[in-house]
Order: C-alpha cells, then sequence, then structure tokens
C-alpha cells in the first residue's frame, strides 16, 4: 500500500528567520547567565520567537575583566547609550537607580521593548517607566524583577486579570529566609547566621537591602501595583527588616509551635470609608503547620488569595544568576513575538487608584517579650494595660527568673514574660508600648512580633 499523505514540509531553518538585535546592559550574575541561555538554545528560542535574537552588545562597566566562554569579549562595550539607540530589545540588568533609568527610557524613545530585573527602579520610579512605554507603544516586561525564576508578575498581571486579587503574602527575599531558618535550624544568632549566608553565597558582602527588608519592600510595592491596579511605590510600603529578631525570639517561637518569617505582605482592607490597601514587610510569627513555615534554606513562596481562584501558592527560587535568567528569558520571547507581530502587548494598570491604609489603622495579633519586675501583681498591671487599649491576652508565658550578668541573683528579681494577643489595632499596640517604656514595672520592651496566617 503506498503512502498517500503529503510529506511534511521541512521546518525552516532558524537562519532565515528575521532578525530582532538585543542589547545586554550588564554581564554580571544574571546578565552571563542570560547570555549563556541566548548561546547555547539559540535555535530554539528562534524557533519559539519566530525570529533569532542577534546580540548586538553588552554594556559593562569593567572592559578588561575576563567574563567567561558565553561572552564574547568583542561585543562589550562602555557606552550603553550608543548602544540601546540600536536595539529592537533591551534586556536591563545593571541594576540600581541611575543610569539604568536613563537607559531604559532611551531604548523606549528609540522604540526598543525593554525586559528590566530590576526591582528598585520599578518599585521606585515604575510609574515614570510605564508612562514611556504607554508613550512609545513599546513592551516593558519585568518577571524577574520578583522572586526570581517562579511565575508571579505574569500570573497577577494575566492570568489572574479576570478575577479580583484580595491578598498576596509571601517569601520573596532569599537572603533573609536562609538567615531565619539557619537561626531556628541551628540555635545561631543573628550575626552568625548572617556570616554563613555571606560565606556560602546566600547573601551580600553588604546585605543592608537585604536584613533590612528593602528588598522584599521593592517587591511588595510591584506585586501591591499590579494586583490591586494602583501606584504603590516603594515609599509607600511599611518596612521592618529581621536585624533585631534574636535567637530567644525564634526559641520563643519554637515553643508555640510557630516560626518566625520575613513577610511581604500586600492586600485589600474593607472599611467604612471604602476600600484601601496595605503593603507591608515585616518579620511575623506563623504557625509551623502553614505551608510558609516549611520553606526552608534561599527558598521563595508567595501565596495569593483572589476571589474566584481561591488560594494559589507558587513556590521555587527566587535568585540566582541562571533562575533569573530563565525568567528574564520568558519576557524576551514574548516581548520578541509582539514585536515581530507589530505593537506592544500588556499596558500598565493603574484605574483603581485604591489609597493606602496608614499602618497604624490595621488590626494583627502580636508577640510581646517583656522584661519585667518580678513582684505579686506584676501580671495583674501588664493585662489591664492592655486591657485598658482593648487588647486582650491570647496566651501568657512566664519565663525563669533571670540572673544578673555576674550569675547572682538581682536584688529586686526580674522576669521574663512572653505574651500573645488577640487582634489588636496597631495604633493600641503602640499606646500600650508608650505606657510600658514610662512604667517602673517593665524593665524592657525585648520584641513586639506580629503573628499572620491564623
Ligand atoms: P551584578 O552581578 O552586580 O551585575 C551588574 C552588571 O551591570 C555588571 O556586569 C556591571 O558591570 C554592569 N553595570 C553596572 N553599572 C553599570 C554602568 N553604569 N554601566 C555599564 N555597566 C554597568 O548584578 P546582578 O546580580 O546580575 O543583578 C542585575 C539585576 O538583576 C539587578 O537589578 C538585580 O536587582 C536583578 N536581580 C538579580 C537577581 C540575582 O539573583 N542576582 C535576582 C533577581 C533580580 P561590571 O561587571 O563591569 O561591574
Amino acid at each position: 500500500m503506498t503512502n498517500t499523505q503529503p510529506a511534511p514540509a521541512p521546518e525552516n531553518s532558524a537562519q532565515d528567520l528575521p532578525t530582532l538585535k538585543v542589547a545586554v546592559l550588564g554581564a554580571g550574575t544574571v546578565g552571563t547567565e542570560v547570555l549563556r541561555l541566548i548561546t547555547e538554545q539559540g535555535d530554539d528560542l528562534a524557533h519559539r520567537i519566530g525570529g533569532r535574537l542577534e546580540v548586538i552588545g553588552v554594556a559593562v562597566r569593567d572592559m578588561a575583566r575576563d567574563r567567561g566562554p558565553h561572552v564574547d569579549p568583542s561585543l562589550l562595550t562602555d557606552d550603553p547609550s550608543a548602544l540601546v539607540r540600536e536595539a529592537d530589545l533591551v534586556i536591563e540588568l545593571m541594576g540600581g537607580i541611575e543610569p539604568a533609568r536613563s537607559l531604559i527610557l532611551q531604548a523606549m524613545e528609540h522604540g526598543a521593548a525593554v525586559v528590566p530585573a530590576n526591582k528598585a527602579l520599578l518599585a521606585q520610579d515604575g510609574a515614570t517607566l510605564y508612562e514611556a512605554a504607554d508613550r512609545h507603544g513599546v513592551d516593558l516586561s519585568f518577571e524577574a524583577a520578583v522572586a526570581g525564576a517562579i511565575p508571579l508578575v505574569r500570573p497577577v498581571r494575566e492570568s489572574l486579570a479576570g478575577d479580583r486579587i484580595d491578598r498576596v503574602m509571601g517569601i520573596v527575599n532569599g537572603t533573609t529566609n536562609y538567615v531565619l531558618d539557619a537561626m531556628a535550624r541551628t540555635g545561631a544568632s543573628f550575626d552568625d547566621a548572617l556570616a554563613t549566608a555571606q560565606q556560602l553565597g546566600y547573601a551580600e558582602a553588604d546585605p543592608t537591602a537585604d536584613v533590612e527588608g528593602h528588598d522584599a519592600a521593592a517587591k511588595a510595592a510591584i506585586l501591591a501595583s499590579l494586583a490591586f491596579h494602583s501606584r504603590v511605590s516603594l515609599a509607600d510600603v511599611h518596612c521592618e527588616g529581621i536585624t533585631s529578631v534574636s535567637s530567644q525570639d525564634i526559641a520563643a517561637a519554637e515553643r508555640m509551635g510557630r516560626t518566625i518569617k520575613l513577610l511581604s505582605i500586600v492586600e485589600r482592607v474593607p472599611g467604612q470609608d471604602g476600600e484601601r490597601i496595605s503593603a507591608r514587610v515585616y518579620p511575623a510569627l506563623i504557625s509551623s503547620e502553614h505551608p510558609l513555615a516549611s520553606v526552608s534554606e534561599a527558598f521563595n513562596a508567595v501565596f495569593i488569595e483572589a476571589d474566584a481562584a481561591g488560594s494559589l501558592m507558587f513556590y521555587g527560587q527566587g535568585a540566582g544568576g541562571a533562575p533569573t535568567a530563565s525568567a528574564v528569558l520568558g519576557d524576551v520571547v514574548s516581548a520578541a513575538r509582539q514585536r515581530l507581530r507589530g505593537g506592544a502587548g500588556l499596558r500598565e494598570s493603574h484605574y483603581a487608584a485604591l489609597e493606602q491604609i496608614p499602618l497604624e489603622q490595621l488590626r494583627s495579633a502580636f508577640y510581646v517579650s517583656l522584661r519585667v519586675q518580678d513582684r505579686p501583681g506584676v501580671l495583674a498591671e501588664i493585662a489591664g494595660t492592655l486591657s485598658s487599649h482593648g487588647i486582650s491576652i491570647s496566651t501568657i508565658h512566664q519565663q525563669l527568673i533571670e540572673e544578673d550578668e555576674d550569675g547572682s541573683a538581682s536584688g529586686q528579681g526580674s522576669a521574663h514574660i512572653g505574651i500573645t494577643t488577640h487582634r489588636a489595632l496597631e495604633s493600641s499596640m503602640t499606646a500600650v508600648l508608650d505606657v510600658f517604656s514610662s512604667t517602673s514595672t517593665v524593665l524592657g520592651v525585648d520584641s513586639v512580633l506580629r503573628i499572620e496566617g491564623e
């Protein structure tokens, strides 16, 4: 029997496809991995896009440094401005505010689509970039700016565009998760756990942006803007880092069946004056049963609660050269396809323009650790102060009578008390802490942490 089916048409060679000129700004941790993927997967990418990516230049500061096998030295330039004027697509992986912002704006002015991984710039001045993208009709895609390899920007911006997102809560900074996880696993102090993270490459030599919560806050600003169709910048995000989390806090959390995680939380807050939004970052206690509690080492995980979709959880590597490059390339493929089709893809959506609710108007459950005089009536006094501010106690734990640093029992005697409260206004807790700071009963407030996810 003869085969009457026509033979399948031979696949077009990738070489026959149209070419897109790509400028890469930066050849550091992420840049070198992006260049590796473009080199190693060139033909596959070309078929997926319907066009070939031709890297026309790689901007760096130090032209002399060896960049490894995937960065062609002849493509290096220290004139990024000239480079972006020639490109159809600009991948911005240099970081920082300037000159990244000016170069992105210049690229858009010349009609290029831009793919930045720059969370700091997007969180600080995203509006300027969105407006320029709109004005010039070009794509601005930034999946890599939030949680590295984990698809989060696209699900929020596109997959859930037909739903109503109520809350996004997650661990979006791997460095701080590594440090808190190491403290819990080994009993190490914050300083020792941070030093280990630095030795293993999980923390930068200058860890400020991570441990002070700024990196997580930048991601919270980006997520809140996308989730709530409102402009939220870094300055709108309440931010507390993990530098004051102590081994005692970690041990107290464990005793309570909880664990401490640095959480980024963005949510809608309904109220009598209409709906407002909150974006905040702080270390919080969560139940050890909560799925976020088992997120270990430098991994990231994010929960999205949406009206119709319900709860969704995203988990994976939130940083690192290769995982971040994966997210960058995903954006590059879709921006390149769009470019070949003509026109741009998604625009910024900020029509809702929801206002921010000040932190002091939010309600949280708290854990408060106090050093108090060890004498009869102290617990009643503290409970009375809390109650007079509308805060009710959930649990109370009194620890051993403390000895002075020289080992002798102090004349007066002191004790540690750990209190958890039911949900109460932030402003009420602030007022209570003011009272505690002015009474002789309370010798010191060691820590105040919020309890989330219960
Ligand atoms: P990096 O290792 O410090 O690399 C930055 C690169 O940009 C270097 O090649 C540097 O050149 C170049 N550069 C910086 N300023 C420049 C300037 N003025 N002119 C020309 N070149 C300049 O940074 P990275 O870790 O790859 O991060 C890049 C971006 O990705 C940042 O926005 C970061 O927030 C974001 N990101 C990173 C990760 C991650 O895991 N690393 C994860 C998510 C997002 P030299 O090499 O000559 O100094």
